[in-house]
């Protein structure tokens, strides 16, 4: 907790990442972007650094959040993606301003529309969201196997065998339950 807000849980791709700022959607949801300023805080520690946020602004993001989360689990359970979501992300991508620049350093960054608004920041993330759902990258799209959370995230590992959106929440709470039913059956077995 940070001034009292949950944590975000960053992840390696944009697009889930940013679906990841509502977890546990199944269960009791966190909302990590609770506050126009959590979500320029969110933007900045992801490389997306905007000037300020109005609640319309967050509005504008959360709904983007959701249509990639719709469009996302379609896309895992290859399901036809759902019009009105793929409306909004193509919205966003069309309306944000940003530049890919590269670092001397022969690293990709960011550089949103001269007032760095959010709505830029929305474009980049939308574009990622597109590059993930046009099956341009290397990787697939699955659900998180938590019945809690079930958030899409994007496997990139080399059997695409992944199993949970995170290791150090969803998966080590799943290892943590099944070593508690085995402690329970073993004190069951001992009487
Ligand atoms: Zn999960």
């Amino acid at each position: 907790m940070r001034d009292g807000f949950p944590e975000f849980r960053l992840g390696k791709v944009l697009a889930t990442s940013f679906t990841g700022t509502l977890s546990e959607r199944h269960g009791d949801a966190v909302e990590r972007i609770p506050t126009p300023r959590r979500l320029v805080d969110w933007l900045a520690v992801s490389g997306l650094a905007v000037d300020s946020c109005t609640p319309a602004q967050l509005d504008l993001a959360r709904e983007l959040r959701e249509a990639v989360h719709l469009a996302a689990t379609a896309a895992a359970t290859q399901d036809a993606l759902p019009a009105a979501a793929v409306r909004v992300i193509n919205d966003r991508s069309a309306q944000g301003r940003a530049a890919a620049i590269l670092t001397p350093e022969g690293e990709r960054r960011w550089r949103l529309g001269l007032d760095s608004r959010v709505e830029d920041a929305l474009g980049v993330i939308a574009a990622d969201a597109i590059g993930i759902l046009a099956g341009e990258r290397d990787g697939r799209l699955a659900l998180c196997a938590s019945p809690t959370c079930r958030a899409a995230f994007f496997d990139t590992s080399q059997s695409r065998t992944r199993r949970w959106c995170d290791m150090n929440t969803c998966g080590n709470r799943q290892k943590k339950a099944r070593f508690h039913a085995n402690q329970l059956r073993k004190s069951g077995s001992a009487q």
